[in-house]
């Protein structure tokens, strides 16, 4: 079994998170790709973010109608600080240690990973699919990889470059257009559009 795991706070998601989620599971030939929300960013400050449920619940109208795309509540259920080695530990014990599973990141949260708990123990646990984003040229990720520490060169093999098609979204511009009455429809499905309209959320 080949299994995706794609975290962040998802607040809300949005059709860049949707693009790349899918187009790793086309490129890199995964069973399935699970969207993990966090609960509590380590390092995410700001207003009118959604809380856990809401950001659970959006997930889930998002992937509601592809067998390929689920959503974990793993990060949300679990106490304090949401870190990922634990994810990808618990998601081994739950599939078996012989699973193959392949974290999934936008190329400027690749840039932290060696910032987070435990960077070694990430690549033991996982592969690591990174997708291109606007404003991340892979070059200069590449180069910049061996300098994190002296496992550089060894992480780097460790690591899957995909290109997908560049969408400049991200969830605080999404934010933003809410808080502004700017127009956003688009920029998400429409279930979530209409669950933020619903719920009033980011207002
Ligand atoms: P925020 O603006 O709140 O940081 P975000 O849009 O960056 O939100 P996150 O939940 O922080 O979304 O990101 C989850 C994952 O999705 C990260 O790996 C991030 O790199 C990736 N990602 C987010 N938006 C895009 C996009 N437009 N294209 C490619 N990858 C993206
Ligand atoms: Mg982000």
């Amino acid at each position: 079994m080949r299994i995706g795991v794609m975290g962040g706070t998802f607040d809300p998601v949005h059709i860049g998170h949707l693009v790349i989620a899918e187009e790793a599971r086309y490129q890199v030939e995964l069973d399935r790709v699970m969207l993990v929300p966090s609960a509590r960013p380590p390092h995410k400050t700001g207003t009118s973010q959604a809380g856990p449920e809401h950001r659970l619940a959006m997930l889930e109208l998002a992937v509601r109608s592809n067998p390929g795309l689920e959503v974990s509540d793993l990060e949300v259920r679990r106490e304090g600080l949401s870190f990922t080695i634990e994810t990808l530990r618990e998601l081994h014990r739950i599939y078996g240690s012989e699973a193959g599973l392949f974290f999934i990141t936008g190329a400027d949260a690749i840039l932290e990973i060696m910032t987070w708990k435990d960077p070694e123990g990430l690549l033991t646990e996982s592969q690591f699919v990174v997708a291109t984003r606007p404003g991340y040229p892979l070059d200069r990720l590449v180069e910049a990889l061996p300098e994190f520490n002296s496992e550089g060169e060894k992480a780097a093999e460790n690591i899957l470059f995909i290109e997908t098609p560049a969408l400049e979204i991200s969830s605080t511009e999404i934010r933003n257009r809410v808080a502004e009455r700017r127009p956003y429809r688009y920029l998400v499905p429409e279930a979530v559009w209409q669950y933020i309209e619903e719920n009033g959320l980011y207002g």
